[in-house]
């Protein structure tokens, strides 16, 4: 019979000599506040992200906004430029919208219902700050987690299915002990991120190995089973350089939406008038995880650029030393770095 206490005890005792105990976020004043805070920041910019490329983020953004005040009354461009190059920026908009509420709050919420009514925040960060802020009861399930349980009890299912969802958090629920829930957390996602790992998984080194149903079943390339393969569609993008001396004029994209509350070059519909007599001025792509955007850059003058045809949107002449302080979508900062060149 599966003994609970057991499994609990396995990954509490591998993250204690094995896990991954240094990050900056596991480092606060210890001030409950602080550290839910921290948690906070880092849960939402793990989410897609990797450790190694959060650190230096999470590492600014503390410096900049040291607290829930200090990110609440933040100017939104500032939220914006230094989540710049992290991308899936609707994270940095609700990370924004989380401490404005958050601030208007007498303390931090310490429940997990309460932290479900947080803006942005879903029941795997509710989870992540009861753990890993108040060491308390907080089940979580993310792409470590999810993969370490569908091997561990050899669960197939449709990736992301609400039947597979279902059942991992089942799972969480009763696995999740009420006392070490931070050490027993953080060893689900240390040993998801080194030992069961995506590809080539280190069995022989995991510390669960022994009731671990695909190895005992010779089935661990079978789990968590393979999302059916789609087509990622392209999609063209017309966008519009206008100059005038050294400053280029850019425009706030509407948010929510693709680089939304970002600064980046006009974007006008590929049929839109404007485009009649523009010169191509360049091209980039960029993948979301949807489609692929095939960009054009149109050159056209600040007295073709018709006022009846523009959009509703705050407008900027940006020079070239301004722009580093502007949030900018990454693949426009780098085609911009390369066309702005002395
Ligand atoms: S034994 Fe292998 S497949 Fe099973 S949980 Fe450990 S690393 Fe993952």
């Amino acid at each position: 019979m599966f003994d609970i206490e057991n499994f609990q005890q396995q990954v509490i005792s591998w993250q204690q000599s094995h896990g991954r105990n240094q990050l900056p976020w596991q480092q606060s004043t210890g001030e409950l506040a602080d550290a839910a805070y921290r948690v906070l920041v880092s849960e939402l910019m793990l989410q897609q992200t990797q450790v190694a490329t959060v650190i230096p983020y999470f590492q600014r953004w503390l410096e900049a906004f040291p607290d829930i005040n200090t990110l609440a009354s933040a100017d939104e461009d500032e939220v914006m430029r230094l989540w710049q190059g992290l991308g899936y920026y609707a994270r940095a908009r609700n990370l924004h919208k989380a401490a404005k509420y958050l601030a208007e709050l007498p303390e931090f919420p310490a429940s997990l219902a309460e932290l479900l009514q947080v803006p942005g925040v879903g029941r795997y960060t509710a989870g992540a700050i009861m753990s890993f802020a108040f060491d308390q009861y907080g089940p979580i399930v993310d792409g470590n987690v999810r993969r370490l349980y569908c091997r561990y009890f050899a669960i197939a299912g449709v990736p992301h299915s609400t039947a597979l969802e279902k059942q991992l958090w089942q799972k969480a629920h009763q696995l999740t002990p009420t006392s070490q829930s931070r050490r027993f957390s953080q060893g689900l996602l240390d040993l998801g991120a080194t030992v069961c790992k995506a590809r080539q998984p280190l069995c022989e080194q995991c510390p669960l190995a022994a009731d671990c149903q695909a190895l005992l079943q010779n089935r661990v390339s079978d789990f968590p089973n393979a999302k059916a393969k789609k087509a990622v569609p392209s999609k063209a993008g017309s966008f519009l350089w206008i100059s005038q001396g050294d400053a280029i004029l850019l425009q706030k994209r509407p948010s929510p939406g693709i680089w939304g509350a970002l600064w980046c070059l006009p974007q006008v519909a590929d049929d839109s008038p404007l485009l009649a007599g523009a010169k191509l001025h360049g091209e980039f792509s960029h993948q979301f995880t949807h489609y692929k955007l095939n960009a054009q850059i149109w050159q056209i003058s600040a007295e073709q650029y018709d006022v009846n045809l523009r959009q509703a949107a705050p407008e900027i002449w940006a020079k070239p030393t301004e722009l580093a302080m502007l949030g900018l979508p990454a693949p426009l900062k780098i085609y911009l770095a390369a066309k702005l060149q002395p």
